[in-house]
């Protein structure tokens, strides 16, 4: 029998008993759903669909990075179909690929590398790939990747224990200043009302009639250059620090809500108009508030850590740091937003300009 070196890859779907248990009909669908793109995915990367059991797939290549390319694409392709649509994140599948001597026979292949690639794809996080260290030796240089090395591990019915890595889709926003901020408003913890809080800073509108208590520590700070923030704030630029929403409490008149944008709103004092917050409302409403540096008490201790929106920044407003310097475009937070608004187009947030986003929300046009 023909022993043929092949890069296999194995994919199944993450507690399918349980998910068919629970809605058949919806598991179903979304099973289907997956296959389809998955083995979409094989051709697309030159592989070869080699069977589908239930709920399982196994593919063969002939290069180990295009089998690894495959996998990273359809799990970033589900991950992006399962952020739109709630309903759909039920069904998914960990990938598993190895590099082995395979035999072909009666339309299937077979070899220790097959069952290997299985076994490891038991071991991959759900929506997550991993690779045999035979695999990941040969992943060449065209791919980009980040990795995490998960050590040598003993397989049933493999008898050396074998090198497994977990790959992951380099993510092009990883070193984005703005993902540090959503890192630590992810892990926030929510305090209890009742406890007694000390301030960390204060703030206040022009005339006084709002006052601004913070008393949790800033998640980050930032300059927006963006034409949004210059129109609302009349301003060259906005500085900002963003607090988790529970930190921030105002108290005397409340902020006047204002949408500003299809996915943002501020929050302006009606007396004297000075802005007092920015806040998200896209996908969900936002973690945090931004607050303009300039009402707070002690701005001198909020120094801005990078410079956002700079495709607009004024020719004549220059400011001499080395803070890092980013577009609206490169903003993992507004592709996020936006994209919730199906506005996924970098080019149509420019389109979408103040008057334009007024037109679309009735309720905010001025009177
Ligand atoms: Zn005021
Ligand atoms: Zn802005």
């Amino acid at each position: 029998m023909e022993r043929q070196l092949a890069a296999i890859l194995y994919a199944d779907v993450a507690g399918y008993s349980r998910l068919t248990g629970q809605d058949e009909a919806e598991t179903h669908r979304q099973l289907n759903q997956g296959l389809n793109l998955l083995t979409e995915q094989i051709t697309a990367h030159g592989g070869k669909k080699v069977h589908e059991a239930g709920d399982a797939i196994l593919a063969e290549f002939p290069a180990v990075t295009a089998a690894v390319e495959a996998a990273l694409r359809f799990q970033q392709l589900m991950g992006e179909i399962q952020a739109t649509d709630a309903d759909s994140d039920q069904v998914q599948f960990r990938i598993g690929v190895n590099l082995g001597e395979v035999i072909h026979d009666r339309g299937d292949i077979y070899g220790d590398g097959v069952n290997l690639a299985a076994r490891i794809q038991d071991i991959a996080p759900i929506g997550g790939v991993c690779v045999s260290g035979a695999v990941f030796d040969q992943l060449g240089s065209g791919i980009e990747f980040s990795y995490d090395d998960l050590g040598y591990r003993d397989f049933k019915n493999i008898s050396r224990p074998i090198h497994v890595y977990q790959i992951r889709a380099k993510d092009p926003y990883e070193n984005h200043p703005m993902a540090a901020i959503e890192s630590r408003v992810k892990g926030q913890l929510m305090f209890d009302d009742a406890i007694e809080r000390k301030l960390v800073t204060r703030g206040r509108c022009a005339c006084g009639s709002i006052e601004i208590e913070i008393s949790q520590e800033s998640l980050g700070t930032g300059f927006c250059h963006c034409k949004i923030c210059q129109r609302s704030i009349g301003a060259p630029v906005f500085a900002w620090a963003a607090f988790p929403v529970d930190g921030v409490k105002f108290v005397g008149d409340q902020p006047q809500r204002h949408r500003l944008s299809l996915i943002a709103e501020r929050g302006f004092c009606a007396k004297c108009g000075s802005p007092v917050l920015w806040r998200s409302l896209k996908p969900e409403l936002g973690t945090y508030l931004a607050i303009p540096t300039g009402v707070l008490d002690n701005p001198e201790d909020y120094a801005p850590t990078w410079h956002g929106g700079i495709e607009s920044q004024l020719p004549w407003l220059q400011i001499h740091d080395d803070l890092p310097r980013a577009r609206c475009e490169e903003s993992p937070f507004l592709r996020k937003a936006w994209g919730s608004m199906d506005a996924a187009d970098p080019e149509k947030w420019i389109a979408l300009d103040y008057a334009e986003t007024l037109e679309i929300d009735d309720e905010a046009k001025p009177k």
